[in-house]
């Protein structure tokens, strides 16, 4: 099921309690208290590890392919497969369940998950599901995002008689950590509404989008061996940090993003003066072609 079908459930569910669905009608908050628990000695052990639509995020993919020793070209090569968003066709990295063996994740094992303090973030919120408010729906006060129970019928965790909140699942579970080091990334996706809402992702912006998303080591050589030092400003200590570090260097990707793909500001890094000077004639130019352009059409049509 693609992010986009599960969004159209997640709202049919919630709006009218759907009968059947596997996503309890319910919205939770932080607070919100639910009974669950999963161990091996329960009946369906690693039952649900199998024809999971799980969307990796960078974090995820650093994790596992550290975990895995592993390089990211080679890790996405061997255990994932691309996906476009919805409209705007965003790409992301979808972990590739094995359709040979049923389906099931490469991950799992009878003994449970061979990754399992490296699982994907979507693993760790499990039951629960975290949706985000799309910014033309949310209202004043509200919060950004909300949960949501999904009970499908093979998990016997919910007899068990340990009670959470969603707060303390979401710790315990470690996703919270998880949820702060994919929060800039998240905010990201959720801009896709500046491409306009049935507008595709340019070309080169996508590339740029799946690169930081995905590939580490692509991302550091295209910032140290392209002319990308050439164009940015950026603080010589952060540089030596980003050297080494792939969760550094993620973030920064996220800031990168923000800048060259999405037209928004950032602390971290910034077009140098001239660099600046000759993009801003070149947008002046574009928009005054395209100016002339309407008014020619405009004149045919007199
Ligand atoms: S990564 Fe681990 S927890 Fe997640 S589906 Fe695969 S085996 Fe299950
Ligand atoms: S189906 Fe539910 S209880 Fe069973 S292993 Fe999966 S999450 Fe745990």
């Amino acid at each position: 099921m693609s992010l986009k079908d599960l969004e159209k459930r997640i709202d049919k569910a919630l709006k009218k309690g759907q009968k059947g669905s596997a996503i309890e009608p319910v919205r939770l908050d932080r607070n919100s208290t639910f009974k669950f628990r999963c161990y091996p000695g329960v009946s369906c052990f690693t039952k649900c590890c199998r024809n999971m639509n799980i969307i990796l995020t960078p974090y995820d993919i650093i994790r596992l392919k550290h975990r895995l020793g592993l390089s990211s070209d080679l890790f996405l090569r061997l255990y994932t497969e691309p996906e476009l968003l919805g409209i705007t066709g965003i790409p992301v990295a979808r972990l590739k369940m094995l359709e040979d063996e049923g389906g099931r994740c490469p991950f799992v094992t009878k003994d449970g998950c061979q990754v399992y303090s490296d699982r994907p973030v979507c693993c760790r919120y499990y039951p629960i599901g975290l949706a985000s408010l799309r910014q033309q729906e949310k209202h004043a006060g509200e919060e950004d995002e909300f949960f949501f129970v999904v009970k499908e019928s093979h998990c016997k965790g919910f007899l068990e008689d340990t009670e959470w909140t969603v707060d303390s699942w979401r710790a315990d579970q470690g996703s919270d950590y998880y949820d702060h080091m994919n929060r800039e990334w998240m905010e990201l996706l959720l801009r896709k509404r500046s491409f306009g809402e049935e507008t595709e992702m340019p070309p080169r912006a996508r590339e740029l989008f799946f690169m930081v998303s995905t590939n580490m080591e692509r991302f550091r050589s295209f910032v140290f061996e392209s002319r990308f030092l050439d164009t940015y400003i950026v603080d010589g200590k952060l540089l030596r940090k980003i050297l080494e570090d792939d969760v550094a260097l993620m973030q920064f990707g996220f800031e990168y993003l923000k800048v060259a793909v999405f037209g928004a500001e950032s602390d971290v890094l910034k077009l140098k003066e001239d660099i600046l000077h000759k993009t801003v004639k070149k947008i002046i130019k574009r928009r005054k072609k395209r100016l002339r352009r309407l008014q020619r059409l405009a004149k045919g049509r007199k």
